[in-house]
């Protein structure tokens, strides 16, 4: 039989395991849309798309209602079981409600697999028994115990990944006799070898990975960068200071306003709050409050740091541009990044400020006042 006819008449079911706890993440990181979709939908599409025949999908309570919807939607037939206390239990009842010849075991989590790579692993269990997808190890991976250091022989190791597929009767008899003796294992190929099968390993991918920590998340894009504009412009008049970015500048005008009228750390705060969807400077330190009444701007950006951070972000970077016909601003700037990176906690090379002039024309040519733009990208923390 060619390896198309073997691999089409065999009946194959792929597990997805969507039972875990997601103690890691205080959130169910399984059904959170990542780029518009959850890791249970991504896994599933690549299963389906790998050429599995049927779906056997454990879940638990925070993931049963999402998993009926895409039964409901599926193009394949979907059985759904509660999954158990661990990811054993799980697999052995995805295991014994179904009668293929061989199935994929995946855990969701892992949501950038390739239907390339289930196919592989399927096409390997159906001719080999197992197709167990793995990564060989590139860093130098040190054993240590006490005292003892050993360079493990990297050759030799596997980062094993998921699908893991096997023959269904002999990774359920695996199991079934793992659990009569009391034993636990977090990988199937474990079970699989230790009940006298050989495991044969198919090519994973480096991009297969699974989604473990909220840094996970953040990266696979689950929680985009934010970008933020904010724009500012006050009146120049004499008898007031003169502060941008937090730098008194020696000036013969200064600029009105409640606090000290710093229009480029506004600008900056308004781009912040912006990117966090808080409003703006307004909304947050309003002008009829007396405790801004001469208020260092810097101030005010320090608590617009916590609300970025309390929202979970962290600033990457800053742009600004100063509009002012005058005075010549090129000597203050690297003090203004300086205060201004200082109050953003991140380093200075994070922050850029620019000067320019509008050649004499406009408001700020006239010198009638001073205007601030900034733009800023934030990461998820
Ligand atoms: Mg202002």
């Amino acid at each position: 039989m060619s390896g198309h006819d073997l691999f089409s008449s065999a009946r194959k079911a792929a597990v997805l395991l969507c039972a875990g706890q997601s103690t890691r993440m205080g959130f169910d990181k399984l059904t959170r849309p990542i780029r518009g979709m959850t890791a249970i939908e991504r896994s599933l599409d690549a299963l389906v798309r790998g050429g599995a025949d049927e779906i056997v999908c454990a879940v638990s309570e925070l993931t049963r209602a999402h998993a009926e919807k895409l039964k409901a939607e599926c193009a394949l037939p979907m059985t759904i079981v509660e999954g158990g206390q661990t990811r054993g239990e799980s697999v052995l009842a995805t295991l014994r409600a179904t009668q293929a010849d061989v199935v994929a075991i995946h855990d969701a989590a892992r949501c950038f697999v390739t239907p390339a790579i289930v196919r592989a692993c399927l096409e390997s269990a159906i001719r080999y028994g197992s197709g167990v997808a793995a990564i060989p190890v590139t860093d130098t991976t040190l054993l240590c115990e006490g005292a003892r250091i050993e360079a493990l022989p990297r050759e030799k190791l596997r980062r094993t990944q998921t699908p893991q597929a096997f023959r269904r009767a002999q990774i359920l008899g695996a199991y079934e006799r793992a659990f009569a003796a009391g034993q636990s294992a977090t990988d199937d190929a474990t079970l699989f070898a230790a009940a006298g099968n050989k495991v044969r390993f198919v090519t994973g991918s480096p991009d297969n990975v699974k989604l473990t920590t909220p840094e996970d998340m953040a990266a696979a894009g689950a929680a985009p960068a934010r970008i933020g504009w904010g724009e500012d412009m006050h009146r120049l008049c004499p008898d007031r200071k003169l502060i941008l970015g937090g730098v008194e500048i020696p000036f013969q005008l200064g600029l009105l306003g409640h606090s000290d009228a710093d229009v480029l750390t506004h600008a900056l705060i308004d781009a912040l709050l912006g990117a966090i969807n808080a409003g703006d400077i307004g909304r947050q330190f309003p002008d009829t409050d007396e405790r801004y009444r001469g208020i260092s701007s810097l101030l005010l950006l320090d608590r617009t740091m916590e609300l970025v951070h309390e929202a979970g972000f962290v600033p990457l970077h800053a742009d600004m541009t100063v509009v002012a016909q005058k005075p010549k601003l090129a000597p203050y700037i690297p003090a203004m990044r300086e205060r201004l990176a200082d109050a953003m906690r991140v380093d200075e090379s994070a922050v850029s400020v620019k000067a320019t002039t509008t050649e004499g024309l406009g408001p700020e040519g006239r010198m009638e006042g001073i205007r601030a733009t900034a733009v800023v990208l934030l990461a998820p923390a």
